[in-house]
């Protein structure tokens, strides 16, 4: 069997070699055993039900929840001499009937369908005289609850194929799974331990990089100006910072693209190509974007706010460099994203107990962009890989970008000046005051008598704004909603400014150096 698989690799796919994982997902599926293949994003894991596939007689069945990518799946199978077709709503149901008659009849070797198809009585029916040479869940983290993208209709395809009698093997596949995930697979689709093969979820050519207190707009437009002709996909949280995000990039004269639900599916299928075939570099996109989007050479993922949990960042940054290249992914850091993503939670159908496990899940994504320990590792410990890894040397807190700096002192001026200015006012007019403006607005408001008016004169206006956009991320201070957010202080603050706690910031310049004389707080 291992000869005729090896053979296959070379002569069907033109591989020489197996990649790790591969080899022994094959070999448990051609044993008869169920089997979860556990293999980063670009791992190779099409490969894992294709040879067998194709060594055992019938018709292999692969099961997923991305319509958009089965078409390409079976035109590069189809392109290979491989006879293979796809089953899902985008035909008519003379077509689907067409091609359940020609599956019954043993006519190929590969039949992609999504799991709304086993809701249907007919094509359990059509099944049941299809000989099957196996069951392949793609993206198999989908049919777990505990799942970070949840699919119910994934789920009862579970019960449903019970009705199929005797099964073939099924393998499961899968770039994120917790373990709670991993143990829900292999329960719902009786997968033996030893038949769970865990290659890990290092992807070691992606650079994270978290960045906080910067503006985003400003870091956007510098990032992207730095790599006019390469690829990168910036995610945000809601459709209207993609339109505007979008706006604003297409008037800066990028070639930009945008995806989200709230487009027409041609608007969207329009977008995903040019974007795919490089008519556009830049794609700006909800987390409707991506799922098996087969673009290997994006270069960077930028998410310009805070996902939800750890495994909806891995994955989407994980679409960054699957061609195995060097990319960055970067988490573009603001604490007030952490109340959009409170609120969506609260406001969503989730019952108490699923919504507590799904603030926790927040919580961690929070840590993650305060911990100093290197990013990667601390993801992989996220999903308990199995391995060990020494620190990257390539995240941002590896290579310590920037220099840690101890800003108690001007933390302490900036709360103090956000208080005697009553909190009525936003981080544009605290940073003049600060910075000892003769603008009319100061004078206006009388601001300039504030013995905080002036303290960080030594500073521009734009480092005493990034400093307070610090502020707000670390929680030291909020923003309110709306139009001309003010800045307030927090609980968080009295213990700053009462000196208990100390705030340290990594800066880019070392312009920063208080002038203690000053401050009479
Ligand atoms: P995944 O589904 O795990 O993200 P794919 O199955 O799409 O990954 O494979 C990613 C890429 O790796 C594809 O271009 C595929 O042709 C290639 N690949 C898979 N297996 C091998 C192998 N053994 N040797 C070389 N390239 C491989």
């Amino acid at each position: 069997m291992l000869k005729q698989a090896h053979d296959i690799l070379e002569q069907y796919f033109g591989f020489s070699s197996f990649r790790q994982g591969q080899q022994q997902v094959i070999e448990h599926i051609s044993q008869g055993h169920n089997t979860l293949g556990i293999m980063p994003t670009g791992g190779g894991k099409s490969i894992c039900y294709q040879i067998p596939g194709l060594v055992v007689d019938g018709t292999a069945l692969i099961i997923s929840p991305l319509i958009s990518l089965m078409k390409d799946q079976v035109d590069s199978l189809t392109s290979l001499g491989i006879s293979a077709t796809y089953i899902n709503s985008s035909l008519s149901s003379e077509e689907q009937f067409e091609r359940l008659r020609n599956a019954s009849n043993g006519e190929y070797d590969f039949v992609y369908v999504a799991p709304e198809r086993f809701d249907s009585e007919s094509f359990l029916r059509s099944l049941r005289s299809t000989r099957l040479s196996l069951i392949a869940f793609d993206e198999a983290h989908c049919i777990s609850q505990w799942g970070h993208d949840f699919r119910p209709s994934y789920r009862s395809v579970v019960q449903n194929i019970q009705r199929l009698g005797t099964l073939p093997p099924i393998v499961a596949l899968t770039a994120t799974a917790t373990e709670e995930v991993t143990r829900d697979i292999q329960q719902l689709l009786s997968i033996s331990e030893k038949c769970v093969v865990n290659t890990g979820f290092a992807r070691d050519n992606l650079h994270f990089r978290i960045v906080k207190g910067k503006e985003k707009h400003d870091y956007i437009q510098d990032y992207v100006r730095s790599r006019p002709n390469e690829s990168g996909i910036i995610y945000a949280s809601t459709r209207k910072d993609v339109d505007r995000l979008h706006q604003w990039l297409t008037k800066e004269g990028y070639q930009v693209d945008k995806y989200h639900a709230g487009l027409s599916e041609d608007e969207r299928k329009e977008a995903q190509n040019s974007f795919i075939q490089e008519e556009t570099t830049i794609m700006v996109a909800t987390n409707a974007f991506g799922m098996g989007i087969d673009k290997s050479n994006v270069r960077y993922v930028i998410h310009y706010a805070l996902p939800m949990n750890i495994e909806s960042y891995y994955q989407e940054a994980g679409r960054a460099g699957r061609d195995g290249e060097p990319s960055d992914c970067i988490l573009l850091f603001s604490a007030k994203d952490i109340q959009l993503q409170k609120f969506l939670i609260e406001q969503s159908l989730m019952e108490e107990d699923k919504k507590s496990v799904e603030y926790q899940k927040l919580q961690q994504m929070i840590n993650y962009c305060h911990t100093d320990r290197c990013l990667q590792e601390y993801m992989l410990s996220y999903f308990k890989d199995p391995f060990e890894h020494p620190p990257c040397e390539k995240c941002s807190n590896c290579l310590h970008e920037g220099e840690l700096k101890d800003i108690t002192k001007e933390a302490q001026m900036i709360l103090s000046c956000t208080k005697r200015m009553d909190e009525r006012f936003g981080s544009g007019l605290v940073a003049k005051v600060l910075k000892g403006s003769k603008s009319q607005k100061v004078k206006d408001g009388r601001f300039h008598k504030l013995s905080t008016y002036g303290l960080l004169s030594h500073l521009t206006e734009k480092e005493i704004t990034q400093m307070i956009q610090f502020l707000v991320a670390e929680g030291y201070l909020t923003v309110g909603e709306g139009k001309f957010p003010l800045l307030r202080l927090t609980s968080e603050s009295v213990s700053v400014l009462k000196g208990e706690v100390t705030v340290s910031m990594l800066l880019e310049s070392t312009s920063v150096a208080v002038k203690e004389e000053n401050y009479d707080e």
